[in-house]
Protein backbone atom coordinates (compact mmCIF):
# COMPACT_ATOMS: atom_id res chain seq x y z
CA UNK A 1 0.00 0.00 0.00
CA UNK A 2 1.31 3.46 -0.94
CA UNK A 3 2.08 5.99 1.41
CA UNK A 4 -1.53 8.92 1.89
CA UNK A 5 -0.66 11.98 0.90
CA UNK A 6 -2.78 13.45 3.69
CA UNK A 7 -2.34 17.51 2.84
CA UNK A 8 -3.50 16.27 -0.90
CA UNK A 9 -6.30 14.40 0.39
CA UNK A 10 -7.26 17.43 2.57
CA UNK A 11 -6.56 20.04 -0.22
CA UNK A 12 -9.08 17.91 -2.55
CA UNK A 13 -11.80 18.71 -0.27
CA UNK A 14 -11.13 22.59 0.98
CA UNK A 15 -14.64 24.14 -0.28
CA UNK A 16 -16.26 21.43 1.49
CA UNK A 17 -14.17 21.93 4.83
CA UNK A 18 -13.80 25.85 4.97
CA UNK A 19 -17.71 26.07 4.32
CA UNK A 20 -18.62 23.60 7.22
CA UNK A 21 -16.26 25.69 9.38
CA UNK A 22 -17.96 29.08 8.07
CA UNK A 23 -21.46 27.58 8.98
CA UNK A 24 -20.42 25.95 12.47
CA UNK A 25 -18.78 29.52 13.19
CA UNK A 26 -22.04 31.11 12.07
CA UNK A 27 -23.37 29.82 15.29
CA UNK A 28 -23.65 32.13 17.98
CA UNK A 29 -22.37 29.48 20.84
CA UNK A 30 -21.76 31.71 23.69
CA UNK A 31 -22.94 30.77 27.11
CA UNK A 32 -26.55 31.63 27.50
CA UNK A 33 -28.34 31.86 31.10
CA UNK A 34 -31.96 33.16 29.84
CA UNK A 35 -32.44 30.16 27.94
CA UNK A 36 -31.59 27.52 30.13
CA UNK A 37 -33.33 24.23 30.14
CA UNK A 38 -33.01 20.63 31.29
CA UNK A 39 -31.88 19.62 27.89
CA UNK A 40 -29.83 22.69 27.01
CA UNK A 41 -27.93 23.14 30.53
CA UNK A 42 -25.85 26.17 28.93
CA UNK A 43 -28.51 27.56 26.85
CA UNK A 44 -29.96 27.83 23.23
CA UNK A 45 -26.68 28.55 21.04
CA UNK A 46 -24.55 25.87 22.33
CA UNK A 47 -27.10 23.61 22.16
CA UNK A 48 -27.69 24.45 18.93
CA UNK A 49 -24.00 24.20 17.68
CA UNK A 50 -23.61 20.57 19.52
CA UNK A 51 -26.52 19.50 17.18
CA UNK A 52 -25.70 21.03 14.34
CA UNK A 53 -22.24 18.76 14.44
CA UNK A 54 -24.34 15.56 16.11
CA UNK A 55 -26.73 15.91 12.86
CA UNK A 56 -23.68 16.21 10.64
CA UNK A 57 -22.04 13.28 11.97
CA UNK A 58 -25.76 10.94 12.14
CA UNK A 59 -25.60 12.15 8.04
CA UNK A 60 -22.09 10.77 7.42
CA UNK A 61 -23.54 7.48 9.60
CA UNK A 62 -21.08 7.73 12.45
CA UNK A 63 -22.73 6.59 15.69
CA UNK A 64 -23.63 9.85 17.68
CA UNK A 65 -24.78 9.96 21.04
CA UNK A 66 -25.52 13.55 22.60
CA UNK A 67 -25.10 13.59 26.41
CA UNK A 68 -28.06 15.33 28.26
CA UNK A 69 -26.66 18.30 26.46
CA UNK A 70 -23.89 18.64 28.46
CA UNK A 71 -21.35 17.05 25.75
CA UNK A 72 -21.55 15.11 22.60
CA UNK A 73 -19.71 11.69 21.20
CA UNK A 74 -18.90 11.19 17.93
CA UNK A 75 -17.73 7.62 17.21
CA UNK A 76 -16.00 5.46 14.78
CA UNK A 77 -14.82 2.10 14.38
CA UNK A 78 -14.33 -1.25 16.41
CA UNK A 79 -11.75 -2.55 19.09
CA UNK A 80 -11.78 -3.07 22.54
CA UNK A 81 -9.65 0.52 22.88
CA UNK A 82 -10.26 3.55 22.07
CA UNK A 83 -8.79 6.94 21.13
CA UNK A 84 -10.25 10.59 21.96
CA UNK A 85 -10.13 13.53 20.69
CA UNK A 86 -11.79 16.30 23.14
CA UNK A 87 -12.51 19.95 21.77
CA UNK A 88 -15.21 22.26 22.29
CA UNK A 89 -18.07 24.05 21.02
CA UNK A 90 -18.43 26.59 23.52
CA UNK A 91 -17.02 30.30 22.94
CA UNK A 92 -15.90 33.18 25.38
CA UNK A 93 -18.41 36.39 24.89
CA UNK A 94 -17.94 38.10 21.22
CA UNK A 95 -17.19 41.83 22.83
CA UNK A 96 -16.55 44.85 21.16
CA UNK A 97 -14.38 46.31 18.64
CA UNK A 98 -15.00 43.69 15.78
CA UNK A 99 -13.65 44.48 11.92
CA UNK A 100 -16.41 42.29 10.74
CA UNK A 101 -19.44 41.01 12.85
CA UNK A 102 -18.13 37.96 14.97
CA UNK A 103 -20.39 35.47 14.13
CA UNK A 104 -20.24 36.37 10.37
CA UNK A 105 -16.86 34.27 10.07
CA UNK A 106 -15.92 36.31 7.21
CA UNK A 107 -13.32 34.75 4.60
CA UNK A 108 -10.63 37.61 3.94
CA UNK A 109 -6.18 37.23 3.76
CA UNK A 110 -6.34 33.64 3.99
CA UNK A 111 -8.01 33.84 7.04
CA UNK A 112 -11.58 32.95 8.87
CA UNK A 113 -12.76 35.76 11.38
CA UNK A 114 -15.51 35.06 14.06
CA UNK A 115 -15.01 34.41 17.62
CA UNK A 116 -14.05 30.31 17.78
CA UNK A 117 -12.38 30.72 14.94
CA UNK A 118 -9.14 29.26 16.68
CA UNK A 119 -10.87 28.66 19.61
CA UNK A 120 -12.09 26.19 19.69
CA UNK A 121 -14.67 25.57 17.09
CA UNK A 122 -12.18 25.85 13.88
CA UNK A 123 -9.39 22.92 15.33
CA UNK A 124 -13.20 21.22 16.24
CA UNK A 125 -14.89 21.13 12.58
CA UNK A 126 -10.49 20.17 11.93
CA UNK A 127 -10.68 17.04 13.70
CA UNK A 128 -14.32 16.18 12.56
CA UNK A 129 -13.85 16.18 9.29
CA UNK A 130 -10.07 14.43 9.72
CA UNK A 131 -12.31 11.69 11.36
CA UNK A 132 -14.48 11.49 8.40
CA UNK A 133 -11.32 11.65 6.00
CA UNK A 134 -10.50 8.52 7.48
CA UNK A 135 -13.84 7.04 7.42
CA UNK A 136 -13.97 7.70 3.78
CA UNK A 137 -10.45 6.58 3.28
CA UNK A 138 -12.28 3.24 4.10
CA UNK A 139 -8.89 2.77 6.13
CA UNK A 140 -8.68 -0.60 8.96
CA UNK A 141 -8.44 0.60 12.25
CA UNK A 142 -8.29 -2.04 15.13
CA UNK A 143 -9.42 0.68 18.02
CA UNK A 144 -12.79 2.73 18.01
CA UNK A 145 -12.10 6.65 17.60
CA UNK A 146 -14.81 8.99 19.64
CA UNK A 147 -14.53 12.92 18.83
CA UNK A 148 -16.05 14.21 22.36
CA UNK A 149 -17.55 17.68 22.30
CA UNK A 150 -17.62 19.35 25.39
CA UNK A 151 -19.92 22.49 25.78
CA UNK A 152 -18.49 24.52 28.91
CA UNK A 153 -14.58 24.38 28.77
CA UNK A 154 -14.60 28.32 28.81
CA UNK A 155 -16.71 28.41 31.99
CA UNK A 156 -16.66 25.39 34.52
CA UNK A 157 -15.80 22.25 33.14
CA UNK A 158 -19.11 21.15 34.09
CA UNK A 159 -19.49 18.93 31.12
CA UNK A 160 -16.96 17.00 30.95
CA UNK A 161 -17.31 16.25 34.75
CA UNK A 162 -20.83 15.46 33.24
CA UNK A 163 -19.25 13.03 30.73
CA UNK A 164 -16.76 10.80 32.11
CA UNK A 165 -19.40 10.26 35.39
CA UNK A 166 -21.22 8.43 32.59
CA UNK A 167 -19.16 7.55 29.53
CA UNK A 168 -15.67 5.69 29.28
CA UNK A 169 -12.58 7.64 29.47
CA UNK A 170 -10.59 6.96 25.82
CA UNK A 171 -7.57 4.89 26.76
CA UNK A 172 -5.59 7.66 24.84
CA UNK A 173 -6.48 10.84 23.76
CA UNK A 174 -5.50 14.44 22.72
CA UNK A 175 -7.25 17.84 22.52
CA UNK A 176 -6.63 20.13 19.60
CA UNK A 177 -7.38 23.15 22.23
CA UNK A 178 -3.85 24.51 23.12
CA UNK A 179 -0.36 24.82 20.84
CA UNK A 180 1.64 22.59 18.44
CA UNK A 181 3.60 20.42 18.39
CA UNK A 182 2.84 18.57 21.41
CA UNK A 183 2.43 19.63 25.77
CA UNK A 184 2.83 16.47 27.41
CA UNK A 185 3.16 17.69 31.10
CA UNK A 186 1.35 20.60 32.74
CA UNK A 187 2.04 21.97 36.41
CA UNK A 188 -0.19 20.83 38.90
CA UNK A 189 -2.48 23.97 39.92
CA UNK A 190 -3.67 24.66 43.99
CA UNK A 191 -5.52 27.62 44.99
CA UNK A 192 -4.70 28.03 48.29
CA UNK A 193 -5.72 30.64 51.00
CA UNK A 194 -4.93 32.06 54.33
CA UNK A 195 -7.31 33.42 57.34
CA UNK A 196 -7.01 35.07 60.05
CA UNK A 197 -8.94 37.10 63.33
CA UNK A 198 -7.47 40.70 63.20
CA UNK A 199 -7.11 42.43 66.73
CA UNK A 200 -6.72 45.61 67.20
CA UNK A 201 -3.89 46.59 68.49
CA UNK A 202 -2.64 49.33 70.76
CA UNK A 203 -2.68 52.75 69.49
CA UNK A 204 0.08 53.80 67.46
CA UNK A 205 1.53 56.46 65.01
CA UNK A 206 -0.02 56.02 62.29
CA UNK A 207 -3.04 53.37 61.89
CA UNK A 208 -3.59 51.25 58.86
CA UNK A 209 -7.26 50.75 58.57
CA UNK A 210 -7.70 48.57 54.83
CA UNK A 211 -5.30 47.40 52.74
CA UNK A 212 -6.60 45.65 49.59
CA UNK A 213 -5.15 44.03 46.35
CA UNK A 214 -6.25 41.80 43.80
CA UNK A 215 -9.83 40.50 43.00
CA UNK A 216 -8.60 36.62 40.81
CA UNK A 217 -6.23 34.25 42.45
CA UNK A 218 -4.97 33.63 38.93
CA UNK A 219 -4.02 36.84 38.01
CA UNK A 220 -1.18 39.24 39.37
CA UNK A 221 -2.74 41.73 40.84
CA UNK A 222 -2.08 45.22 39.11
CA UNK A 223 -3.89 47.66 41.72
CA UNK A 224 -3.56 47.99 45.64
CA UNK A 225 -4.70 50.04 47.75
CA UNK A 226 -4.11 51.34 51.36
CA UNK A 227 -6.47 53.71 53.49
CA UNK A 228 -4.28 55.32 56.54
CA UNK A 229 -5.52 56.99 59.49
CA UNK A 230 -3.03 59.38 61.57
CA UNK A 231 -2.01 62.93 62.70
CA UNK A 232 -1.63 65.12 59.62
CA UNK A 233 1.71 65.99 59.86
CA UNK A 234 2.80 62.34 59.63
CA UNK A 235 0.32 61.82 57.36
CA UNK A 236 1.33 64.23 54.94
CA UNK A 237 5.11 62.81 55.78
CA UNK A 238 3.76 59.28 54.33
CA UNK A 239 2.22 61.07 51.18
CA UNK A 240 5.61 62.73 50.33
CA UNK A 241 7.72 59.50 50.47
CA UNK A 242 4.95 57.61 48.76
CA UNK A 243 5.02 59.99 45.69
CA UNK A 244 9.29 59.78 45.65
CA UNK A 245 8.88 56.24 46.15
CA UNK A 246 6.77 55.89 42.72
CA UNK A 247 8.95 58.46 40.45
CA UNK A 248 11.91 56.47 41.72
CA UNK A 249 10.51 52.95 41.25
CA UNK A 250 8.55 54.57 37.87
CA UNK A 251 5.42 53.16 39.21
CA UNK A 252 2.07 54.53 38.52
CA UNK A 253 -0.34 55.40 41.66
CA UNK A 254 -1.76 58.19 43.75
CA UNK A 255 -1.88 59.36 46.99
CA UNK A 256 -5.59 61.43 48.04
CA UNK A 257 -6.92 62.17 51.09
CA UNK A 258 -10.49 61.73 51.60
CA UNK A 259 -13.13 63.94 52.94
CA UNK A 260 -12.68 62.37 56.51
CA UNK A 261 -8.76 63.04 56.55
CA UNK A 262 -7.70 59.66 55.90
CA UNK A 263 -4.85 59.31 53.54
CA UNK A 264 -5.38 56.82 50.45
CA UNK A 265 -2.56 55.39 48.60
CA UNK A 266 -2.85 53.49 45.50
CA UNK A 267 -0.68 51.33 43.59
CA UNK A 268 -0.79 50.43 40.12
CA UNK A 269 1.23 46.66 39.21
CA UNK A 270 1.05 45.13 35.89
CA UNK A 271 -1.34 42.50 35.48
CA UNK A 272 -0.30 38.98 34.39
CA UNK A 273 -1.69 35.46 34.21
CA UNK A 274 -0.80 33.22 37.40
CA UNK A 275 0.93 30.88 35.69
CA UNK A 276 3.71 33.59 34.82
CA UNK A 277 3.81 36.20 38.14
CA UNK A 278 7.20 36.79 36.84
CA UNK A 279 6.02 38.91 33.78
CA UNK A 280 4.12 40.83 36.28
CA UNK A 281 4.50 43.38 38.87
CA UNK A 282 2.26 42.53 41.98
CA UNK A 283 0.68 46.01 43.00
CA UNK A 284 -0.31 44.22 46.76
CA UNK A 285 3.60 42.83 47.38
CA UNK A 286 4.99 46.58 46.59
CA UNK A 287 2.46 48.39 48.25
CA UNK A 288 3.36 46.04 51.65
CA UNK A 289 6.62 46.59 50.69
CA UNK A 290 6.46 50.25 50.90
CA UNK A 291 4.58 50.25 53.66
CA UNK A 292 5.77 47.95 56.32
CA UNK A 293 9.08 49.83 57.38
CA UNK A 294 6.67 52.98 58.71
CA UNK A 295 4.73 52.68 61.86
CA UNK A 296 1.81 51.12 62.11
CA UNK A 297 0.13 49.63 64.65
CA UNK A 298 1.81 45.80 65.87
CA UNK A 299 -0.72 43.53 63.64
CA UNK A 300 -0.62 45.81 60.91
CA UNK A 301 3.05 45.76 61.01
CA UNK A 302 3.13 42.04 61.22
CA UNK A 303 1.12 41.56 58.18
CA UNK A 304 3.09 43.96 56.05
CA UNK A 305 6.33 42.46 56.81
CA UNK A 306 4.91 38.87 56.60
CA UNK A 307 3.56 39.70 52.89
CA UNK A 308 7.21 41.34 52.00
CA UNK A 309 9.16 38.74 53.33
CA UNK A 310 7.28 36.09 51.70
CA UNK A 311 6.82 37.49 48.60
CA UNK A 312 8.56 40.44 47.64
CA UNK A 313 11.20 39.58 44.82
CA UNK A 314 10.50 35.68 45.52
CA UNK A 315 7.90 34.11 43.02
CA UNK A 316 9.29 30.48 43.25
CA UNK A 317 7.98 29.68 46.95
CA UNK A 318 11.90 30.37 48.07
CA UNK A 319 10.65 32.27 51.96
CA UNK A 320 7.85 29.61 52.25
CA UNK A 321 9.99 26.57 51.74
CA UNK A 322 8.35 24.86 48.75
CA UNK A 323 10.62 25.73 45.98
CA UNK A 324 11.55 23.23 43.71
CA UNK A 325 11.75 22.43 40.06
CA UNK A 326 12.34 19.44 37.93
CA UNK A 327 13.64 18.85 34.12
CA UNK A 328 9.83 18.66 32.26
CA UNK A 329 8.54 21.31 33.82
CA UNK A 330 10.71 23.66 35.65
CA UNK A 331 9.91 25.50 38.35
CA UNK A 332 7.07 25.88 40.83
CA UNK A 333 5.78 28.85 40.97
CA UNK A 334 3.13 31.34 42.62
CA UNK A 335 1.44 33.89 42.78
CA UNK A 336 -0.04 36.08 45.34
CA UNK A 337 -3.46 37.93 45.23
CA UNK A 338 -6.85 38.45 47.37
CA UNK A 339 -4.83 40.56 50.05
CA UNK A 340 -6.99 41.60 52.41
CA UNK A 341 -6.55 43.43 55.98
CA UNK A 342 -8.92 45.92 58.20
CA UNK A 343 -10.21 45.78 61.78
CA UNK A 344 -12.05 42.45 61.54
CA UNK A 345 -10.05 40.14 59.15
CA UNK A 346 -6.92 39.75 57.42
CA UNK A 347 -5.78 37.32 54.51
CA UNK A 348 -4.42 36.87 51.21
CA UNK A 349 -4.38 33.84 48.79
CA UNK A 350 -2.09 31.84 46.57
CA UNK A 351 -1.96 30.12 43.42
CA UNK A 352 0.67 28.00 43.07
CA UNK A 353 1.59 25.61 39.98
CA UNK A 354 4.22 22.78 40.54
CA UNK A 355 6.46 20.83 38.95
CA UNK A 356 4.81 17.48 37.76
CA UNK A 357 6.86 15.22 39.11
CA UNK A 358 5.97 16.52 42.55
CA UNK A 359 3.70 15.55 44.92
CA UNK A 360 1.02 18.10 45.36
CA UNK A 361 -0.02 16.94 49.15
CA UNK A 362 3.83 17.51 50.06
CA UNK A 363 3.96 20.88 49.21
CA UNK A 364 0.81 21.98 50.70
CA UNK A 365 1.36 20.04 53.91
CA UNK A 366 4.56 22.33 53.84
CA UNK A 367 3.09 25.47 53.45
CA UNK A 368 0.51 24.69 56.05
CA UNK A 369 3.19 23.86 58.23
CA UNK A 370 5.03 26.99 57.78
CA UNK A 371 1.93 29.32 57.51
CA UNK A 372 1.16 27.84 61.05
CA UNK A 373 4.45 29.75 62.29
CA UNK A 374 1.69 32.61 61.40
CA UNK A 375 -1.04 31.57 63.04
CA UNK A 376 -2.70 31.47 59.68
CA UNK A 377 -5.97 29.22 58.81
CA UNK A 378 -4.78 27.18 55.67
CA UNK A 379 -8.16 26.17 53.35
CA UNK A 380 -7.33 24.35 49.99
CA UNK A 381 -9.89 26.13 47.65
CA UNK A 382 -9.11 24.18 44.16
CA UNK A 383 -6.58 21.56 43.27
CA UNK A 384 -5.96 20.04 39.83
CA UNK A 385 -2.83 17.12 39.99
CA UNK A 386 -0.59 17.56 37.20
CA UNK A 387 -1.10 16.20 34.02
CA UNK A 388 1.79 14.38 32.84
CA UNK A 389 2.66 11.69 29.54
CA UNK A 390 6.14 10.38 29.11
CA UNK A 391 8.33 11.80 26.20
CA UNK A 392 8.39 8.09 25.00
CA UNK A 393 4.87 6.65 25.42
CA UNK A 394 4.02 5.21 22.10
CA UNK A 395 0.77 8.60 22.32
CA UNK A 396 3.72 10.66 22.64
CA UNK A 397 5.85 9.22 20.09
CA UNK A 398 3.58 8.61 17.79
CA UNK A 399 2.60 12.06 17.42
CA UNK A 400 5.59 13.43 17.04
CA UNK A 401 6.57 10.82 14.40
CA UNK A 402 3.24 12.66 12.46
CA UNK A 403 4.11 15.78 12.91
CA UNK A 404 8.06 15.46 11.68
CA UNK A 405 6.56 13.69 8.69
CA UNK A 406 3.90 16.33 7.36
CA UNK A 407 5.94 19.48 8.89
CA UNK A 408 9.60 18.88 7.91
CA UNK A 409 9.79 20.17 11.23
CA UNK A 410 11.47 19.20 15.06
CA UNK A 411 8.45 17.77 17.04
CA UNK A 412 9.34 19.63 20.58
CA UNK A 413 7.62 18.18 23.38
CA UNK A 414 6.39 21.70 25.26
CA UNK A 415 5.16 21.95 29.21
CA UNK A 416 3.06 24.72 30.49
CA UNK A 417 1.94 25.50 33.99
CA UNK A 418 -1.86 26.60 32.61
CA UNK A 419 -4.22 24.32 32.19
CA UNK A 420 -5.24 22.88 29.00
CA UNK A 421 -8.16 20.94 28.57
CA UNK A 422 -6.22 18.00 27.58
CA UNK A 423 -5.73 17.38 31.32
CA UNK A 424 -8.99 16.13 31.75
CA UNK A 425 -7.86 12.90 29.59
CA UNK A 426 -6.25 10.16 31.78
CA UNK A 427 -3.58 9.79 29.22
CA UNK A 428 -4.11 12.75 26.96
CA UNK A 429 -1.57 15.64 25.41
CA UNK A 430 -2.21 18.84 24.05
CA UNK A 431 -1.74 19.10 20.00
CA UNK A 432 -2.61 22.09 18.28
CA UNK A 433 -4.35 23.74 16.91
CA UNK A 434 -1.85 26.83 17.34
CA UNK A 435 1.55 26.52 15.23
CA UNK A 436 5.30 27.71 16.43
CA UNK A 437 5.24 31.44 15.83
CA UNK A 438 1.96 32.11 15.09
CA UNK A 439 -0.46 34.89 17.42
CA UNK A 440 -2.19 33.78 19.95
CA UNK A 441 -5.74 35.61 19.23
CA UNK A 442 -8.05 33.26 21.26
CA UNK A 443 -10.75 35.42 23.19
CA UNK A 444 -9.49 38.64 21.29
CA UNK A 445 -11.08 40.87 18.94
CA UNK A 446 -10.91 40.11 15.66
CA UNK A 447 -9.85 35.87 16.65
CA UNK A 448 -9.45 34.11 13.39
CA UNK A 449 -8.02 31.26 11.94
CA UNK A 450 -5.16 30.92 9.05
CA UNK A 451 -7.06 28.78 6.34
CA UNK A 452 -3.68 27.48 5.67
CA UNK A 453 -3.27 26.50 9.48
CA UNK A 454 -6.45 24.93 9.34
CA UNK A 455 -5.78 22.68 6.40
CA UNK A 456 -2.68 21.56 7.65
CA UNK A 457 -4.15 20.58 11.16
CA UNK A 458 -7.13 19.09 9.66
CA UNK A 459 -4.24 16.87 7.56
CA UNK A 460 -2.16 16.33 11.15
CA UNK A 461 -5.35 14.85 12.97
CA UNK A 462 -6.33 12.70 9.87
CA UNK A 463 -3.00 10.67 9.70
CA UNK A 464 -2.69 11.04 13.74
CA UNK A 465 -6.31 9.21 14.35
CA UNK A 466 -4.71 6.25 11.65
CA UNK A 467 -1.80 5.97 13.76
CA UNK A 468 -2.97 5.98 16.53
CA UNK A 469 -6.32 4.20 16.24
CA UNK A 470 -3.93 1.20 14.68
CA UNK A 471 -3.05 1.18 10.85
CA UNK A 472 -0.21 0.90 10.44
CA UNK A 473 1.25 2.05 7.13
CA UNK A 474 4.06 0.37 5.15
CA UNK A 475 6.65 2.26 3.68
ZN1 LIG B 1 -10.31 26.52 24.31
Amino acid sequence: MTRIDWRLEVEKRKDALLAMTQEFLQINSVYDETTITKKQPFGKGIDQALAYLLDKAESYAFSVKNIDGYAGKVELGEGEESVGILCHIDVVPAGEGWTSPPFSAESRDGRIYARGAIDNKGPTIAAFFALCLVKELELPLEKRVQLILGTDEERDWRCVEHYFKHEEMPTVGFAPDADFPIIHAEKGIADVLFEWQAEKGAASVLELSSFTAGERLNMVPDRASAEILGERAELDRLERLFRKHLLEQQHNGEAVFAENGRLILIYEGVAAHGSTPESGSNAGVELAAFLAPFSFQEQAVSYLQMITSLFHNDRRGEALGIAMEDQVSGPLTVNSSLFTWNEKEAGFGLNIRYPVTVDGQICLQRLEQKMSEYGAKMVVKDHMTPSYVDAQHPLVRTLQAVYQRQMGEEPTLLSTGGGTYARTLATGVAFGPLFPGRKDVAHQKDEYIEIEDLLKATALYAEAIYELAGGCQKE
